[in-house]
């Protein structure tokens, strides 16, 4: 035992020493190294339809960032997947058959102090589909995604099963985080939660100028950008209530499921879940009209939510 204790104290010893002689020269090294390329994590793991890899291109100082974003995007596509019984392979084929085959079933992540998008900074933003540019992947800034912090990432990984119509996207993967982590699909921290809950911006003022969803008005006045998400989310907690928790389920799935949906077809699935008069129920959210049966205040209070 003591003969043990002592050649593991002097293993330890002469590791310590040839640390140290990293620990010096490995800076000068890795330095070079960044200034030519900029490292990339990649990981792999297992879901429902197969393998999954995940790269990870940390441009900031943060490099435990890439294991916890490694840990969130496993675990939230994890519940995705018991929660629908869709496969992520199976919902997010639409996404990857437009694509080269080396980026078949992988997910880039890209890690960065400021983010810009032609030339404005945007904070943020997807491009898995290669829609805005050639360089794919989910780009964001730190200071929105800190470890600790999970809710833009756990947004934009939900866009690979919601992509269309956007009034209806936004809202579903702003509140599912929520809801799989309520129902014991998802495990968050209380703070991770409470990241969740606050890029819902429930306390975003009314706008005067308040135009329905179906508009997609924070493309044309992106100063009307946080109320867009507020009045999306806050609508799909309508759409709960009024279906209930298997409802709703049953509506999601339904919306996963479909390769190109409009809002006409959206109503047609919320109709077949059950006959309501959808039109008078998103009347002002959704559709325009004056606001009917829920008014604009609806859904403000995080307790009103809890009781969904
Ligand atoms: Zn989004």
């Amino acid at each position: 035992m003591i003969d043990g204790f002592l050649s593991t104290f002097t293993l330890w010893l002469r590791i310590g020493i040839l640390s140290a002689f990293f620990l010096f020269v490995l800076p000068i090294l890795s330095q070079n190294k960044k200034s030519t390329k900029t490292n990339e994590s990649n990981f792999s793991f297992k879901l429902k339809g197969g393998e999954i890899r995940l790269a990870v291109r940390n441009e900031t100082e943060l490099k435990e960032w890439d294991k916890y974003a490694f840990d969130k995007t496993k675990k939230i596509l994890d519940a995705y997947e018991s929660y629908l019984g869709i496969p992520f392979h199976q919902a997010s084929s639409p996404i990857f058959k437009s694509l080269p085959s080396s980026e078949k079933d992988k997910i880039r992540l890209v890690l960065k102090d400021t983010v810009f998008l032609n030339g404005t900074r945007v904070g943020g933003y997807n491009n898995v589909s290669g829609e805005l540019g050639k360089e794919l992947g989910i780009f964001m800034e730190l200071g929105l995604v800190p470890p600790g912090y999970p809710a833009l990432l756990l947004h934009e990984l939900g866009h690979y099963y919601f992509t269309e119509p956007s009034w209806l996207s936004e809202g579903i993967v702003s509140y599912l985080p929520y809801l799989l982590s309520k129902r014991g699909y998802l495990k968050l921290d209380a703070d991770e939660l409470q990241s969740v809950t606050e890029e819902w911006s429930l306390g975003e003022a009314i706008p005067k100028n308040d135009p329905p969803l179906s508009k997609d008005f924070h493309l044309s006045n992106p100063s009307l950008g946080p109320w867009f998400y507020s009045k999306s989310v806050r609508t799909q907690f309508i759409i709960h209530k009024e279906l209930g928790y298997e409802g709703y389920k049953s509506f999601l799935k339904q919306v996963a499921s479909s390769e190109i949906l409009s809002t006409e077809l959206v109503f047609k699935i919320l109709n077949k879940v059950q006959r309501k008069d959808w039109n008078k129920i998103l009347q002002g959210w959704v559709e325009v009209g004056p606001y009917s049966a829920y008014p604009p205040n609806s859904f403000m209070k995080i307790q009103e939510i809890e009781k969904l």
